[in-house]
């Protein structure tokens, strides 16, 4: 699990926001993301930074439950049967909820200033993005991605929101390279912001399906020129603001999960 680039701190505000944030429910308020398989009676040995979160950060104690999912097996009910501070292990009961389907929506996003990179991340994986792609563009700032503390704040909004993935997280490569490797068969919807492309809630076709945003500076004409010559890119406008990158990501998220997404199901399946 890779937690490395994730400070206690945040660890300590995500633990306790999971607390305060969870409602009066009896659910385990401890759900974690593990590599390991999932079956009844299996004995997991959690890792370093996992053991530390649950033994130091969050208190937890012998006989306390867990949930636990890894992304392919459902969700399982889990125990903590040795809470030692830095090795934790966890006997697996019984499952939860099976493994379902999920959209098949991946966000591709010029990279930012640091904290709204792991905003979008954060975002994009409450909102039910199945993969993130840091794509660089003419002006994108940022030189490169953090992909590992990336990767630790799609899994700890993933254990949040109650998903049953984790995002995958994609190698970080140059819009034209991206856009030369595509499958045609997924359309590419291109948030731009000179508003030449349709209503985003109007134009969100069935089948996969990508979103692209750009970096703070916006999209340079070349760029406007080179999606515009792919045939499986489609320009969409997100109305008359100019917003935030992190915001137009989020909204294009949220519209196209409404619209043709998985918004139609009830939290918790219910
Ligand atoms: N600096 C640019 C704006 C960049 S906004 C300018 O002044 O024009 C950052 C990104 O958010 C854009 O590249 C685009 O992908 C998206 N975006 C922001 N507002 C949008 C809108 N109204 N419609 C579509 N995309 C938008």
């Amino acid at each position: 699990m890779p937690r490395a680039g994730v400070s206690g701190k945040f660890r300590q505000i995500a633990g306790l926001s999971l607390c305060y944030d969870r409602p009066m429910t009896d659910r385990p308020r401890l759900r974690l993301f593990v590599p390991a398989d999932l079956a009844a009676d299996a004995d997991l040995a959690l890792g370093k930074e996992q053991s530390h979160y649950l033994a130091n950060v969050m208190r937890a104690k012998a006989g306390e439950a867990v949930l636990l999912f890894n992304g392919r097996d459902g969700e399982w009910l889990a125990e903590v049967t040795q809470a030692a501070k830095s090795a934790v292990r966890l006997a697996v009961r019984h499952r939860t909820r099976p493994q379902a389907a999920e959209p098949d929506l991946w966000l591709l996003a010029a990279p930012l200033k640091k904290d709204n990179t792991d905003l979008v991340a954060e975002k994009a994986a409450e909102l039910g993005a199945s993969a993130l792609w840091p794509v660089f563009t003419r002006r994108t700032v940022a030189a490169r991605v953090n992909a590992e503390r990336l990767r630790a704040h799609l899994a700890e909004a993933a254990e949040q929101c109650e998903r049953l993935t984790v995002p995958d997280l994609k190698e970080p490569a140059p819009l034209e390279r991206v856009l030369a490797g595509w499958d045609p068969a997924r359309t590419l919807l291109f948030l731009d912001e000179s508003g030449r492309g349709a209503p985003l809630a109007g134009a969100v076709p069935a089948g996969l399906l990508a979103i692209l945003v750009g970096p703070e500076g916006g999209f340079a004409p070349e760029e406007r020129a080179l999606l515009a010559a792919c045939p499986f890119a489609r320009p969409v406008s997100l109305g008359p603001r100019i917003l935030r990158a992190e915001t137009a990501a989020i909204a294009a998220l949220a519209v196209v999960q409404a619209v043709a997404g998985d918004w139609r199901t009830p939290p918790r399946g219910a």
